[in-house]
């Protein structure tokens, strides 16, 4: 049915490569384009033999716009899936405008030197993508990306209006190490260090960086701490569900990571402003960052399951309801299977979801939107089809 082009080739890419290698009457066809051409050969080299998508690779760098419009119009494919780092989304964005084709996200715009990520740099692109007839589809990966797909199914088919979301993201993974992050650690270690923030009666309610504990039993995992944080899809949420009165985000993290990021945090070492080292300038988190583990090598020692879902408050029919929809994942079965742990198998395969939906034309909405914009059930009926299953309740224990 027609082609994708995708940029990185990191941790999420290979999932949602994969996943796109199984969805090969949507995918027939793709490339994967990133800075390091010989992780997406070798993606490639692992799909060999074993799916009916033909697959291209190419070495991009996709700050290079005037390159990447070029590499675009050539490929001309029907949607371009960024995979690559937050740095990269407008600069992919212009690309795609000049180009002529639909963009797909997972993660909002973060300029690389102020640890600051919020929706108004995308947004802005809305006039020109509508006037161009191409819908950017921002937040496809699990949070953002299936979290407000959840809110989005809850207002459709159990709710009049929603008052109160809780986000809980809970990672109950272990690899052994004694501090590593699941995913890109610069991109994490700024989320977790920020301030935390909540929407509340219109406004937001600014945190001091996990300030607010709460302890939750998650269904299948049990009793885990977690914590607080600004997280970008509170911001959508909030201007797109009626009757909204807060929305909050919650984590969880073992005390171990939080001793490490502390005592990380004290000395220095999580700071984003440069410094001079033997005459070099040197980016304190960046040089941390390649110094931990990769998260890609997590993959084989990671044991244990994520749970991700949302619960909502809010009126049916005049009276008060509450609902609760989540995912669990196992680490070793997503490896399994991909050779990635949960936390790029939950981001990769609604990444490869929102693109096919784009791709297949099921989602066409001009302008950019996030995805709690578009019609919930195509989403929630893919997540089922490709390993993502939900799970209700309608009597949930609730966060105070
Ligand atoms: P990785 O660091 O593993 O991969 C990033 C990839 O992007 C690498 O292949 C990297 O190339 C490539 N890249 C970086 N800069 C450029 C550039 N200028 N041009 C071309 N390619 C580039 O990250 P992840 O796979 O863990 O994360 C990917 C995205 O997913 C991130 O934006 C992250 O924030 C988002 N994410 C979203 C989540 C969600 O639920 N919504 C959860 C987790 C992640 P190289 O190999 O050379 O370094």
């Amino acid at each position: 049915m027609g082609r994708a082009l995708i940029i990185g080739a990191g941790g999420v890419a290979n999932v949602a490569i994969r996943k796109c290698c199984q969805n090969s009457e949507v995918f027939e066809e793709i490339m994967i384009a990133s800075r390091t051409k010989a992780k997406c050969d070798a993606i490639q080299g692992a799909m060999e033999g074993k799916t009916k998508t033909k697959i291209e690779t190419a070495e991009i760098d996709a700050d290079d716009v005037l390159r990447l419009t070029k590499l675009i119009q050539d490929y001309n494919p029907g949607v371009v899936l960024n995979l690559a780092l937050p740095y990269q989304d407008l600069h992919i964005m212009d690309a795609c405008l000049a180009a002529g084709v639909p963009y797909v996200d997972t993660a909002n715009y973060e300029p690389e030197d102020t640890a600051h990520f919020e929706y108004s740099w995308q947004w802005a692109y809305n006039d020109r993508y509508r006037e161009a007839g191409l819908t950017a589809l921002l937040g496809s990966g699990f949070d953002p990306g299936v979290t407000s797909v959840f809110a989005a199914y809850a207002l459709k088919h159990e709710f009049d209006e929603i008052n109160y979301i809780d986000i809980l993201d809970c990672n109950a993974g272990d690899h052994g190490y004694p501090f590593a992050t699941n995913f890109n650690p610069e991109i994490n270690i700024r989320e977790v260090s920020a301030k935390g923030s909540f929407w509340e009666d219109g406004r937001w309610v600014e945190t001091e960086p996990l300030e607010i504990k709460r302890v939750y039993n998650f269904p299948e995992i049990g009793q885990k701490d977690m914590y607080l944080l600004h997280h970008e899809e509170i911001e959508s949420l909030a201007l797109h569900m009626p009757g909204i009165k807060r929305i909050r985000f919650f984590m969880t993290f073992g005390e171990s990571y939080l001793t490490h990021l502390r005592c990380l945090e004290n000395v220095g070492m999580t700071s984003i402003k440069p410094i001079l080292f033997e005459g070099k300038e040197i980016v304190p988190l960046q040089f941390l960052k390649a110094v931990l583990p990769d998260p890609a090598s997590l993959g084989p020692r990671t044991k244990g399951k994520t749970n991700i879902g949302c619960i909502f408050r809010g009126k049916k029919d005049g009276k008060e309801k509450t609902y609760y929809l989540y995912n669990v994942c196992d680490h070793q079965e997503c490896f399994k299977e991909t050779g990635s742990q949960a936390v790029a198998y939950t981001t990769g395969v609604p990444a490869m979801i929102g693109a096919s939906l784009i791709l297949n034309g099921t989602w066409k909405l001009y302008g950019t939107h996030t995805i709690e914009e578009f019609d919930p059930d195509p989403f929630m009926e893919e997540l089922n089809r490709f390993g993502l299953p939900w799970q209700e309740s309608h009597a949930p224990e609730l966060v105070d």
